[in-house]
């Protein structure tokens, strides 16, 4: 029988995701994505959630989410446990009160899963629509709000990962301010390379996560939020774990999670955003997963693909493209054939057209894109493709 110790101090197996496969796979997907070693290394420890250094360590984490979008004076950080969509239903929750009423921008499936938040939690809301190739509308949504004055709050969706569309940000917070409504934002797939300055961009708060474009690993959310409208939100959230005032409050009380820490995923998240910083913070970032989308998008359409998005459309996220008409062309052993060469790719959620994903960001630069890229030319040739283009009605369309 082994001891307690040896128990304790048996080898970490290593577990991979496939067997003979020499290196991690790249996640070339909306999350979770491709981290560093470094990064990695940072969870190798554990933490009591009353650590003296843990509780500095989030405290910083806190601090330096806030500085990225220029909060420092006007807004808070509030840290959720969960994924990033705990977050966007937190912020909902605490900030759109029983009586509220939210309009939401809705152009893909994460402006609908802020519906389908409001559904559950019986929030008043309306929607203002554009289909998924389409960016958000702000002179629909000046109408629609001066049209209902029971509108108490905006939601838009930064990026629309559905799609990988831009969203005009600055405008949509411009006509909301106008109309002194709060503006809530689903920055998740923006937020850390795509600027986003409070100073400049009023909003009452944000939404994000660690494992995005800020390269932390997966398992925790966080809000960005206008401090003296959550002052007033005390009671709102009609969940007691997704109440990010009571998160606040207790958190600014004694530095303290109210329920169980990720302690490993903060303490990741403190060393990838030291790894943001050295990269040149948002604009260092941004620079390269501009780079990454177009050696990709370059690349695939030398290939013969087609984008569903043109270039002033298409944030440096994730890029959708059409799938291609020739019969030969099999997603399912596209994807499994790239997953063997070690890139996982992504499927398409759009309802206007059949498509699918691939990712610029994440751990991942110009070589690994290229490497991307031409085993995806290994691959369509293997399966005796001759044409990558969509069906001409299709084409038609973008
Ligand atoms: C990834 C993402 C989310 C959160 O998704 P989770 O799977 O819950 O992490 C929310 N909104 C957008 C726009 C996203 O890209």
């Amino acid at each position: 029988m082994p001891s307690a110790d040896s128990y304790a101090a048996q080898p970490v197996r290593k577990i991979h995701a496939m067997q003979n496969q020499k290196r991690d796979p790249y996640l070339l997907t909306p999350g979770p994505l491709t981290t560093s070693a470094t990064t990695k290394e940072a969870m190798l420890h554990d933490w009591g959630s009353r650590d003296k250094e843990f509780i500095a360590i989030n405290g910083r984490v806190r601090e330096r989410l806030l500085a990225l979008a220029g909060a420092e004076d006007t807004h808070v950080c509030v840290p959720l446990q969960g994924s990033g969509t705990f977050c966007v239903e937190a912020t909902i929750g605490t900030l759109v009160p029983p009586e509220g009423k939210l309009l939401i921008l809705v152009n893909g499936a994460y402006g609908r899963r802020m519906v389908r938040i409001c559904e559950y939690y019986g929030r008043a809301h309306a929607t203002v629509d554009t289909p998924e190739d389409v960016p958000n509308d702000p002179a629909a949504l000046d109408q629609a709000l001066a049209d209902d004055h029971t509108v108490t709050h905006v939601a838009a969706v930064h990026c629309e990962t559905t799609s990988g569309i831009l969203n005009p940000i600055e405008q949509i917070a411009t006509v909301t301010a106008r109309h002194a409504r709060g503006l809530i934002i689903d920055a998740m797939s923006a937020f850390g390379a795509i600027e986003l300055d409070a100073r400049k961009v009023r909003f009452d708060a944000l939404a994000a996560s660690s494992n995005k474009c800020l390269e932390g690993v997966p398992g925790m959310g966080f809000a960005i939020i206008r401090r003296d409208a959550l002052q007033r939100c005390q009671g709102n959230a009609p969940s007691l774990s997704l109440d990010l005032y009571d998160q606040w409050v207790s958190m600014e009380t004694n530095g303290q999670w109210r329920f169980t820490p990720p302690t490993h995923v903060i303490v990741a998240f403190h060393q990838a955003l030291d790894e943001h910083a050295a990269e040149g913070g948002v604009a260092g970032r941004g620079a390269r997963y501009r780079h990454n989308c177009e050696i990709l998008v370059q690349g695939m359409r030398k290939l013969g693909f087609m984008t569903l998005l043109q270039g002033a459309l298409q944030a440096p996220i994730i890029v959708t493209f059409h799938m291609p008409a020739d019969p030969k062309f099999d997603f399912k052993r596209f994807y499994d054939r790239l997953n063997e060469h070690g890139f996982v790719i992504y499927p398409g959620k759009l309802t206007v057209a059949d498509s699918f994903r691939i990712g610029c960001i994440g751990r991942l630069g110009e070589a690994e894109m290229r490497a991307a890229l031409a085993a995806i030319r290994d691959t369509v040739k293997e399966m005796g493709v001759t044409h990558c283009g969509p069906k001409p009605s299709e084409a038609a369309t973008a």
